[in-house]
């Protein structure tokens, strides 16, 4: 039976699907500003590993991220800057080059990272009509005001349960802390729906309003209702964006539908790095590129599954180190049985009790370092019948192997790295071969062979002694 922590009632709750079979996911998807960091990999592989377990246990999941492209301020609140806005004029592009370049970023650092991608990913500005008619809807019922400015925000004070979710009240003076209040609110808690913009701005549409953009918070509201339905079964996203952003999807759709649509709302938490809270004085170290050039994009993946994923991560370069060793330990142990046999079959016995205990772990709010725990001792009884040869054990070892370590942990060992070393080698004797041609004066065939070579991503430079060969960026 499957437990897991529902933010909304902060207890372990048996899962039960709106839908025998079904799952009805949706996850706040990233804001396409900046390349991706470790925070984007310990979300979204957090919410990776739940997809992946859900089907593990026989559900057909749909999987919905929004890819939020316009109308997430600087500082999260409805003040300032448009984060997407602000960098593309730091990188003198239009903001919808910003948003599709680390759109593509996110996606390649995914993929690395082997995160299954979503059944839909949709980009809020696709669906500014939906988005439109809700705020509309929010406004007829009472709980939005539009204001001269053009702006349109909602009446928290009007809606009683606002602040359910992450336990806060009213009259903590939740919002406007850090955030300076916008002059035509009511209410310094009340949030954007909608933001007149001013006619400059590329990012801009008509609506009864003027034009403007829509609020960050309403896109995950409408999304999460136009592909899942206004009832749902699972809600993620980063423990950070529990309140407000949160708050207010809650706020928003029980307006729009007339109940909170999520039945179970999951938080991951945080990275932080030696110690203290990843920020943005750490610069690009965090980066997911920087650290998969470091350490490999698997490594950091087996990393942040070794944390559950409500736990906080604290990365230091020691600690992912011998997260990498581990994994050369696991992928060993993977290759060793798979060129013994490539036949799998129920475990019984002794792998029975630690298959068993593998579900245990997972079904108890998918409990990582417990599974891995697991998967560890796995390698080592494993490698004890790969010693004896025991055939019928190794068989019965793939098929945990097949489970566990590739569909629910998702990790994947050298076979990419081997594909890297036959490319290697067939640069290598490229390269020779040009070289070879410029010694023969064959300049036609060395040109040709650089070109090659640059088609395949390397430079090739001569040097004194002789050539040099780089990696193109
Ligand atoms: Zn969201």
């Amino acid at each position: 039976m499957l437990k897991i922590y529902n933010t909304k009632t902060r207890k372990k709750e048996e899962f039960k699907p709106i839908v025998d079979g079904h799952v009805g996911m949706y996850v706040c998807g990233p804001t396409v500003y900046g390349p991706p960091h470790l925070g984007h990999a310990k979300s979204y592989i957090s919410f990776d590993l739940i997809h992946r377990y859900l089907k593990f246990l026989g559900y057909k999941v749909k999987y919905v991220q929004n890819i939020t492209d316009v109308g997430h301020l600087v500082g999260d609140g409805d003040e300032g800057e448009d984060k997407i806005s602000r960098q593309a004029k730091l990188e003198k592009l239009d903001p919808y080059e910003i948003a599709y370049k680390y759109e593509c970023e996110y996606f390649d650092a995914m993929d690395a990272l082997n995160i299954l991608r979503p059944s839909i990913s949709a980009r809020a500005t696709g669906f500014i009509m939906d988005i439109i008619d809700s705020v509309a809807d929010i406004v007829d019922k009472g709980y939005g005001y539009v204001t001269k400015e053009g702006n349109v925000y909602f009446d928290v004070h009007k809606y009683h349960k606002y602040g359910q979710l992450s336990n806060r009240r009213l009259d903590d003076n939740v919002s406007g802390e850090r955030i300076e209040v916008a002059s035509d609110k009511h209410h310094a808690e009340d949030f954007a729906l909608w933001k007149a913009v001013d006619n400059n701005t590329l990012m801009k549409w008509n609506s009864p309003w003027g034009y403007g953009c829509p609020g960050w918070h309403i896109e995950c509201s409408v999304l999460s209702r136009k592909f899942l339905g206004e009832k749902f079964d699972i809600h993620g996203g980063g423990i950070d964006n529990l309140f407000p952003h949160h708050e207010c999807e809650c706020a928003q759709g029980d307006i729009l539908t007339g109940d909170v649509p999520m039945n179970y709302f999951l938080h991951n938490n945080l990275v932080t790095v030696n110690g203290t809270k990843m920020g943005k004085s750490l610069g690009n170290s965090m980066t997911l590129e920087s650290l998969f050039e470091r350490f490999g994009a698997i490594t950091i993946r087996y990393f942040v599954l070794q944390f559950h994923y409500r736990s906080v991560i604290d990365i230091n370069d020691e600690a992912i180190l011998q997260a990498q060793k581990q994994l050369e330990k696991i992928g060993e142990f993977v290759a060793s049985v798979e060129a013994a046999t490539n036949v799998e079959k129920q475990p019984t016995g002794d792998l029975k009790e630690l298959f068993d205990a593998c579900v245990d772990a997972m079904n108890d709010d998918f409990n990582t370092p417990v599974l891995i725990s697991q998967v560890l001792k796995l390698v080592k009884v494993g490698n004890g019948y790969v010693k004896e040869g025991n055939t019928a054990k190794m068989q019965e070892l793939l098929y945990l192997i097949n489970r566990f370590i590739y569909d629910v942990l998702g990790l994947k060992f050298d076979k990419q790295e081997k594909k890297e070393d036959d490319l290697d080698g067939e640069v290598k004797s490229l390269a020779k071969a040009r070289w070879q041609a410029k010694q023969n004066k064959d300049y036609a065939k060395a040109d040709e062979l650089r070109v090659k070579l640059t088609n395949l991503g390397y430079e090739i430079k001569d040097t004194k002694d002789g050539y040099e060969i780089k990696k193109i960026k």
